[in-house]
């Protein structure tokens, strides 16, 4: 910590080590520039969390799927020489009279509305008031609102029509509807990067969270919890919750306060909740209520009339641990927001057993351990992830503005793709900082 926090020998600072970080700090460190990352955590990731579960089996509590083929997240899983599964399967859903049927590929078209919203050139209102004044048949609508909230950890009223068309086609062009799952932990791609940044002669300090930035042209103070860092430039990784409480009374302050924050307030911090349940054996398999097969190769349950709505297993992976991970985003997350993973498992077997018209106590017996993370009260993450208002179409690419070509700001929240929120639109705001501050773009 010492060599770094000396004066000249570092020339970029980029603060947090999430997935945007460690790709800006790994461009810059190949071509000879002198980075340090600063991260708050004990580890590097920040909403990439891997662990290792009973039986040495590796749960996510933080991104899971590789959604689509975003080509610059796969020339980076390739060069990680991660091992990947595409999920399929069967899906389940509740009738609506206390069973569950398989899903018919027919009940997809419910959602082409959602795909009409790609040449959506109206105004830009909430999906919610979109959804009220459209003529999308009344019993479609609850699926359809969801969908948004679940997908996109949103508020439906809040969620603006514009950004769902143009994520709708920012994920036709890359097979968005296809997703995999990284064995392993998806994490090994940010220890990766953070290896890279290391072999090239960079730091990350962990542990070092930032208090204050303090900047004007060419010079930058960045006041950590242990001590102060300096360098002419800094990128901004900062997740969008904790930018949003910049010079608040709790938040870090950064003065003067740059453009970017301003826009980082009209953008919305979506919420989740995840709850991984590792179990001794899968024991809907040899339920009688829907054929063998289909339960062998269940994937994903929807339960629309309880909570979580969706669930999903790891199948395809034979080999893999019995697992459900039950999945909640959007205003309802409120309700299982702030439970520890041992409750949200423990009602979890209440519901499964509804669910599946068993006993509650053979869910119980079988059930080893649930995996959660509280990512709403996570001082160093404060959501899930972003999402675009009505309204704030604008806003990611204003972000992305250099300030005085001094301070730049990268994240899934700056993406301008259409893919905020996920991991690849992290990557890509990672390489595009890199890029600025190299002055190639
Ligand atoms: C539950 C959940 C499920 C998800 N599922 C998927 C999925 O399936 N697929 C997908 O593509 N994406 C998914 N995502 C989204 C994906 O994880 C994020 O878009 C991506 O990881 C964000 O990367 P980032 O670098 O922008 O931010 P982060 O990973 O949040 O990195 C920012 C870093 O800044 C650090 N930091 C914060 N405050 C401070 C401070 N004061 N001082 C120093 N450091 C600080 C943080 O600790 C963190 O390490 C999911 C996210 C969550 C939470």
């Amino acid at each position: 910590m010492r060599d770094a926090m000396t004066d000249d020998n570092i020339d970029v600072l980029i603060l947090g080590a999430g997935i945007a970080g460690l790709t800006a700090a790994r461009a810059l460190s190949e071509r000879g520039v002198r980075v340090t990352v600063v991260e708050a955590r004990d580890r590097v990731g920040g909403r990439l969390l891997s662990r290792v579960a009973a039986g040495g089996d590796v749960v996510e509590l933080g991104a899971e799927f590789v959604h689509g083929r975003a080509q610059e997240l796969w020339a980076l899983l390739a060069e990680c020489e991660a091992q990947t599964t595409e999920r399929e399967g069967t899906m389940l859903r509740e009738d609506g009279n206390g069973g569950l049927v398989e899903d018919d590929p027919q009940d997809e078209e419910r959602f082409a509305p959602l795909e009409d919203l790609e040449d959506f050139t109206g105004e830009d209102v909430s999906f919610a008031d979109w959804l009220a004044t459209s003529d999308v048949p009344e019993e479609d609508r609850p699926a359809l609102l969801g969908y948004v909230e679940g997908f996109n950890a949103a508020d439906a009223h809040t969620i603006g029509v514009r950004s769902l068309g143009v994520q709708q086609k920012a994920e036709e062009a890359t097979e968005g509807d296809r997703s995999w799952h990284v064995h392993g932990g998806y994490a090994q791609i940010a220890e990766h990067l953070a290896g890279r940044v290391k072999e090239h002669g960079g730091n990350v300090l962990l542990n070092a969270e930032v208090l204050a930035v303090r900047w004007s042209t060419s010079n930058v103070e960045v006041e950590t919890n242990q001590g102060i860092l300096r360098a002419k430039r800094c990128i901004i990784t900062l997740p969008l919750g904790v930018l949003q409480r910049v010079n608040s009374k709790a938040g870090l302050k950064i003065t003067p306060e740059p453009a970017a924050i301003v826009q980082a307030r009209r953008l919305a911090m979506g919420h989740a909740v995840r709850f991984t349940m590792v179990f001794r054996e899968r024991w809907w398999e040899q339920l009688r209520a829907l054929p063998a097969e289909t339960l062998r190769a269940m994937s994903f349950l929807f339960t629309a009339q309880h909570l979580p709505p969706v669930w999903w297993t790891m199948h395809p992976e034979a080999e893999a641990a019995p697992t459900l991970t039950g999945w909640i985003g959007g205003p309802r997350a409120k309700a299982l927001e702030g439970r520890s993973a041992g409750e949200l498992g423990r009602e979890a077997c209440a519901t499964l057993a509804q669910v599946f018209s068993v006993d509650e106590s053979l869910v119980r017996a079988s059930l080893l351990e649930t995996h959660s993370h509280d990512w709403s009260s996570d001082p160093f993450a404060r959501g899930a992830y972003s999402y675009v208002p009505a309204g704030a179409m604008d806003a990611p690419a204003a972000m992305t503005q250099p300030e005085d070509e001094t301070l730049f700001f990268a994240g899934e929240h700056t993406d301008t793709t259409g893919h905020w929120g996920t991991v690849h639109a992290a990557l890509r705001s990672g390489l595009r900082a890199a890029q600025q501050v190299l002055g190639e773009n």
